[in-house]
């Protein structure tokens, strides 16, 4: 594992497709907190983690040196676990989930950065809003006190083919740009989260502003 010349190689990439800046994910899943430490010698500062327990236990050990995002489906009875501990919650994806997460940060005396999961494919195997849903369920987080609707997420289908891939990155680029329009006084919506190791730069060029890259970095 060169994790130094993995993140070189990353961002050289990250500098040839993105359009702005971007927020780099380093997706820390399944290895260790040494390896976390390399990352973060070499400048990685934000790592996202798919489980709560990993992520507390991350936490634990690395605790506020790193920024820790919250990438993997979350439930209910666990945001109490990790609302003092993520910066942002990828994958909200419903309204029970928005209404504990919201309850648990007014009860921490904090706003919780957020962002909407959206299944812009409909893949049975994915969480996630459909498309269809997004106006509503954007409407909804609005209107809860604990949260800070911050933008849109997507995991695109691993057997996606390129052009398959553009399609859905610009499909939910769109909704993002349609919905920052929409709340335009509200300078909060700025982030869309798509792409991993095997599509990001796609994603990047369809406007994604946050990347979440596992494999790539660790390997
Ligand atoms: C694991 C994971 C990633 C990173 O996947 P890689 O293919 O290893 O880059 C990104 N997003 C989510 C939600 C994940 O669970």
């Amino acid at each position: 594992m060169n994790i130094e010349a993995n993140l070189r190689e990353i961002n050289d990439k990250i500098k040839a497709n993105a359009t702005g800046p971007v927020t780099l994910v380093a997706v820390s899943k399944m290895v260790t907190c040494d390896e976390v430490r390399v990352a973060m010698e070499h400048g990685q500062t934000v790592f996202g983690e798919n489980r709560v327990q990993e992520l507390q236990k991350k936490y634990s050990d690395i605790g506020d040196s790193a920024t820790w995002h919250l990438i993997g489906h979350l439930q209910t009875n666990k945001v109490k676990y990790i609302i003092d501990k993520a910066s942002l919650i990828h994958s909200v994806d419903s309204t029970r989930l928005a209404d504990e997460i919201s309850k648990c940060a007014v009860a921490a005396g904090k706003q919780m950065p957020c962002l909407l999961q959206v299944n812009v494919s409909k893949e049975e195997s994915k969480s996630g809003v459909y498309m269809e849903e997004v106006d509503r369920m954007v409407e909804y987080m609005m209107g809860l006190a604990g949260i800070r609707l911050q933008g849109l997420m997507t995991m695109a289908p691993a057997a996606a083919t390129d052009s398959e891939l553009h399609k859905i990155f610009s499909q939910l680029n769109k909704k993002y740009l349609d919905i920052k329009q929409e709340y335009n006084h509200n300078k909060d919506i700025c982030m869309l989260s798509m792409g991993m190791t095997h599509d990001f730069e796609i994603a990047l060029q369809e406007g994604a502003n946050i990347i979440r890259v596992g494999t790539g970095v660790f390997h």
